[in-house]
């Protein structure tokens, strides 16, 4: 059975103003003990709204649309690509804390293929969205096989959460690896071994 696709779900209540958005950052300022008044915090309410504009503006974007142009000339090619290593960088869903990660991404077409630019697009959409790593890596999967609809696709990401390599139980070097292997993938050990075999 394939997981349902889990969508950014549509806020209830009208967006906040961006008037709003940094007079919370300046509640936040104050919390943490600080004065927004102070000349070298008065510019900062408007710095970290416009940086929150650029983590979270894959709540902007389809990640099903950007796959949604394929290509069918390619002489009945039916073996593995593989666009590896796509470095990325997220925030927990949990503390806000970055996830900075690389990801694997992987499928065997069926009859036609995508831009291979279009699968780092994929990542970086859902990358630009607070998360838990597990999601992402299924969302990611996810959304290549309904797509798609390839004989299997596998991802494989790994990543480091500041939420507990500089806070928390502070264990710098540690990474987190999770994957998600659909259709052949998963039917296949050899066909799965092949691609983890592309993972450094
Ligand atoms: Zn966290």
């Amino acid at each position: 059975m394939k997981s349902k696709i889990i969508k950014a779900p549509a806020a209830e209540a009208p967006a906040p103003t961006r008037a709003e958005a940094e007079e919370a950052v300046r509640t936040l300022l104050r919390w943490a003990g600080d004065n927004p008044e102070r000349d070298g915090l008065l510019e900062t309410p408007s710095r970290v709204v416009k940086a929150y504009q650029e983590y979270f503006r894959g709540y902007h974007d389809d990640p099903e649309a950007i796959l949604q142009k394929t290509f069918e000339e390619i002489e009945g090619y039916d073996e593995m690509i593989v666009l590896r290593s796509i470095r990325f960088e997220s925030h927990c869903e949990h503390h806000m804390a970055p996830i900075v990660g690389r990801a694997w991404v992987g499928y065997i077409p069926n009859g036609r293929v995508v831009g291979i630019s279009k699968l780092a697009r994929v990542v970086e959409t859902y990358a630009k969205r607070l998360q838990i790593q597990e999601k992402m890596t299924s969302q990611i999967a996810n959304t290549i096989d309904k797509v798609l609809n390839p004989q299997g696709v596998a991802v494989v990401i790994k990543a480091e959460h500041h939420c507990m390599t500089t806070r928390g139980v502070h264990k710098p070097g540690t990474d987190l690896v999770t994957s998600r292997m659909l259709g052949i993938f998963r039917d296949n050990a050899i066909t799965r071994q092949e691609f983890l075999s592309m993972i450094d």
